[in-house]
């Protein structure tokens, strides 16, 4: 479809259409898959804090609903369009069926710089975003989540506006909320956490202890700070970091604390904690562990050749095309595919989602065991897989994602 062809929706096609063709998909449902099942685009008309009103396009994309709600996160950022979205929302399928989790999968984004707008401005942005995609959501039909660009306040806004129009709160609409409104304990840490289980559980595999590990995470927002400041309380040494403006490098281990701990609008290489380095030199450090953390296509046919990794850990969705999966898997370099090292977001989501329809709340250690436990078996039977039918680890997670999707399909029977 002309609408939705972009780079990041032609990688997750391909990646579909190669794990397809290993299991034999059907062909009707192959068709259909490689679709969603509905898309929004919405305008979003914000009156700006100096009087004038600025249009904001917005979207929300349903790839698939046949195992329960459709899931998944809001981002906002200057490139979203609907071919990323909708790319986004299709991994967001099989990242749910890996899991086990009774989800579909779905997206949404405005493309608008969040930083460039005051808090006042983004809350109209958001409340506006939420009343046009409100038909689409609901805590029975689709459940939105923080992505990039987006936080536990900007979730909160969306309740707010949801529960104003049905007139009585409705926490289970959205996840990643705040805990005065029915957060969970544990959200917000939650995918760097779940990107430590399963690198852990592949430094295992590899018979590498946690503390000869070295870490090197290209960006540091809310998957690739928690990952590192997690993966440094399990002794792990993390030796760079970075963010859009570039990075830092000490081979000795950098301080994750101190960094937290700076004003978060300032970029990392002005810290003086470290080495200030491009985010191209970070991606070619030689280390044990690189966590893509940032956006999608980072590791290309240009850069996988000079990766000098064990391990590649994908915190991010969609960080690594297809020419490089090939280099990388010349090269021997064990890949932790993004459906599957990512997946402790919205497993934790699932949680929020739970203790929110049953108005009953675990503790931070609940979340953690069923978390670590959710995530550690995805990692054995995708590991499991892989060796079994010997295809990669991306093919592997791809394949049984897919495989629980193609089920609920054939079983439910094709409407009308
Ligand atoms: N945005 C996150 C992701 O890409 C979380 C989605 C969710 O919690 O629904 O997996």
């Amino acid at each position: 479809m002309l609408e939705l062809d972009t780079p990041t929706f032609r990688l997750a096609v391909a990646q579909f259409d190669q794990a397809a063709e290993i299991m034999d998909l059907d062909p009707n449902l192959r068709e259909r898959l490689k679709l969603p099942q509905r898309s929004l685009v919405v305008s979003v008309p914000v009156r700006m804090d100096d009087g004038h009103v600025e249009v904001f396009t917005g979207y929300r994309v349903q790839h698939d609903s046949s195992r329960g709600p459709s899931k998944g996160g809001v981002r906002y950022h200057p490139d979203v369009n609907l071919g990323e979205v909708a790319a986004l929302a299709m991994w967001m399928t099989w990242k749910c069926a890996l899991a086990g989790l009774p989800y579909g999968g779905a997206k949404g984004g405005v493309a608008v710089a969040p930083n460039r707008l005051s808090s006042a401005e983004l809350q109209r942005l958001t409340r506006r975003y939420a009343a046009e995609i409100f038909p689409l959501i609901g805590p029975d039909k689709d459940v939105p989540a923080p992505d990039v660009g987006t936080d536990a306040q900007i979730m909160a806004w969306m309740m707010d506006t949801y529960s104003q129009q049905v007139g009585y709160a409705v926490p289970g609409v959205v996840t990643g909320k705040p805990l005065s409104i029915g957060g969970s304990l544990g959200r917000e840490e939650a995918t760097g956490r779940g990107v430590v289980y399963v690198t852990q559980e592949a430094l295992k595999h590899l018979k590498l202890s946690v503390e000869n590990t070295t870490v090197v995470i290209q960006g540091f927002g809310n998957v690739g700070s928690h990952t590192a400041r997690i993966m440094q309380q399990q002794g792990a040494r993390i030796i760079a970091v970075s963010d859009v403006h570039g990075g830092i490098y000490n081979s000795k281990g950098l301080d994750v604390m101190a960094l937290l701990r700076r004003d978060p609008s300032q970029p990392l290489h002005t810290t003086k904690l470290g080495e200030a380095i491009t985010n191209e030199e970070l991606l070619r450090l030689e280390c044990t562990v690189l966590v893509p953390a940032a956006l999608s296509e980072q590791i290309t046919h240009k850069n996988a050749g000079s990766l000098k990794c064990r391990i590649l850990s994908e915190g991010a969705n969609g960080p690594t095309t297809l020419e490089a999966d090939r280099i990388l898997s010349e090269k021997g370099i064990f890949v932790i595919p993004d459906i599957l090292a990512n997946s402790g977001g919205v497993i934790v989501s699932y949680f929020e989602w739970v203790q929110d329809l049953q108005r009953f709340f675990w503790s931070a250690t609940d979340i953690q065991n069923r978390l670590q436990s959710i995530i550690t078996s995805a990692f054995q039977r995708t590991l499991h897989f892989s060796t079994e039918r010997r295809v990669s680890m991306r093919m592997a997670a791809l394949m049984s994602g897919i495989d629980q999707v193609a089920q609920a399909h054939l079983q439910r029977g094709l409407y009308p």
